[in-house]
């Protein structure tokens, strides 16, 4: 396949989707595509047809590789342009462990090769349609190595993977990663809160040899895996509570990212567990860019300092020379500068380094509008730099409530309304309010026995842990937060669902 390919007369990217399962066969489409000197697009099939359309046509996707499970799903889209191609599964083993691959080494490593964009991933959508994003097997590299380092990753790692696989969470952190060093990864279909923390760590971990050291999830995995506990051994004996804490001290590492981690979600795991959870920030278009520690303090609620080769700032856009920012803080792993006098100051994270994509598929734009004009990519996420760490304060898009003349972090309300012992969960928006630019809403779903709650009760225990500004002035019940698969709450989508169309 290698030989039929010249890098250098191949001045088009040619995208391969695909379609998988988690199992080994998504490894073997994933490696295969690169073999072709092809950009790797994985898909979930399980997303609704209408966004797998967007996926397909956005992409101009040349072909559609599938297994026999997912043919006749893939041949539907064939009108779209894509050539369906189904191929024979080399397993129908979920569970199998595999090492890594020597032989494979042909062009993995070469100069041209590097270059090249390997992966096209979607971001999640969280604040509007899902863009392309294309990332080169330098920036994959980079962002492995970053992680080896931080993480200490060693080949005999094993690694229990259930996140979606057309996500870099999935796809370069808990796949990429220790196939990288060699460790192993035993992939099962789905996330199930009663698998994860039942079946597999308790069979895996019984099983000494064969132990499971690393675990990745999102936070609402942690939460499911929470209340799952809470109602399986909530009531146990304190014998049988030590002895699931013990099981689960073997492992060594619990990584939480993709979005915000509770306070309380993290303090209550290591309750159960015995480990504080490590939190990283990351996203699609920089790969993992900070994290806390391996060794070392790590501060809850905070994302704490940047991955080796990744460079960072704290800025806040200068409106008089367009396309500038002010600096508030710079650095890197080695070292972090403040700018005199602003230690503490909110402004938008920018990150620099050869972990950052190089643009948007198909909307230059776009990437044009993402970069400042000295290269630094734009995050839009607001962050702080305190006591020697970082602090993520949410989106500048929707977590920023602009209420009167205050800038509000909706995290840090939300932060507070999770300690209340009966909220389940939570999320903070702006609306938009003629006397006060937005006012400060909170949607909330209740635990079972938090029934009796009402919106004056909860405005009344918020005002003692909040400033007065920050109270919400209306709740809302609902029975769930509507989330996607990597557990984000989109609030555009919940504003307009609940609030209508205006912001
Ligand atoms: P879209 O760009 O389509 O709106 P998205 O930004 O959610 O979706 P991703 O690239 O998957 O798509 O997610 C990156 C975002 O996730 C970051 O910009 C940040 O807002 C959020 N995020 C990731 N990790 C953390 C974290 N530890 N704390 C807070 N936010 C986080
Ligand atoms: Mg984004």
């Amino acid at each position: 396949m290698y030989d039929a390919y010249d890098p250098l007369k191949r001045d088009k990217t040619n995208v391969i989707a695909f379609f998988y399962d988690n199992d080994v066969n998504y490894v073997v489409m994933l490696w295969a595509i690169w073999m072709l000197g092809a950009v790797a697009l994985p898909l979930n099939h399980a997303y609704p047809t209408e966004d797998l359309e967007y996926f397909l046509t956005d992409s101009m996707a040349s072909l559609l590789l599938t297994t026999q499970n997912h043919k006749e799903k893939a041949v539907s889209f064939s009108h779209l342009g894509p050539t369906p191609v189904v191929y024979q599964s080399i397993t129908s083993n979920e569970n199998l462990a595999f090492e890594r691959y020597d032989d494979l080494d042909f062009a993995i490593g070469e100069q041209w090769f590097l270059q090249k964009p390997a992966l096209m991933i979607y971001t999640s959508g969280t604040t509007g349609k899902p863009k392309g994003v294309l990332l080169s097997h330098t920036n994959l590299h980079i962002n492995i190595l970053g992680m080896i380092d931080a993480w200490r990753w060693i080949g005999d790692d094993r690694i229990v993977h259930s996140l979606p696989l057309n996500h870099v969470h999935g796809v370069v952190n808990a796949l990429l990663t220790p196939l990288y060093c060699g460790a192993t990864v035993y992939m099962l279909p789905k996330f199930d809160a009663k698998v994860k923390l039942h079946v597999v760590f308790e069979r895996f971990l019984e099983r000494n040899e064969d132990y499971i050291t690393l675990f990745m999830g999102v936070p609402t995995m942690y939460s499911l895996m929470i209340k799952y506990y809470d109602e399986t051994y909530g009531s146990a004996s304190e014998d049988t509570k030590e002895a699931i804490k013990e099981q689960l001290q073997k492992m060594r590492l619990f990584v939480s990212g993709s979005a915000a981690l509770p306070v309380p979600v993290l303090n209550k795991w290591r309750e159960i567990s015995g480990h504080t959870l490590l939190e990283r920030y990351g996203m699609t278009e920089i790969g993992m860019a900070l994290t806390n520690p391996y060794r070392g303090q790590r501060v809850p609620g905070a994302v704490g300092l940047p991955f080796k080769y990744v460079n960072f700032m704290i800025g806040v856009y200068n409106a008089y020379v367009k396309g500038e920012y002010e600096v508030i803080v710079e650095g890197n792993q080695k070292e972090v500068t403040v700018t005199e006098g602003k230690e503490g100051q909110e402004g938008e994270l920018l990150i620099k380094g050869l972990n950052v994509f190089s643009g948007y598929w198909n909307a230059p734009h776009k990437t044009t509008e993402s970069f400042t004009s000295t290269g630094w990519f734009k995050t839009g996420d607001m962050a702080v730099y305190e006591n020697g760490v970082v602090k993520m304060k949410g989106r500048l898009s929707v977590d920023i409530i602009k209420y009167g003349g205050y800038k509000i972090s909706a995290l840090e309300i939300e932060d507070v309304l999770q300690q209340n012992p009966d909220i389940q969960e939570c999320c903070v928006i702006g609306v938009s309010d003629i006397t006060w630019g937005q006012k400060v809403v909170a949607i909330v779903a209740l635990k079972p026995n938090g029934n009796t709650l009402t919106q004056e009760t909860l405005q009344e225990w918020a005002r003692e842990r909040l400033p007065k500004h920050k109270v919400p002035s209306v709740f809302k019940f609902v029975d769930q937060i509507p989330r996607n698969n990597m557990g984000k709450i989109n609030k555009k989508d919940i504003t307009k669902q609940y609030f209508g169309p205006k912001r």
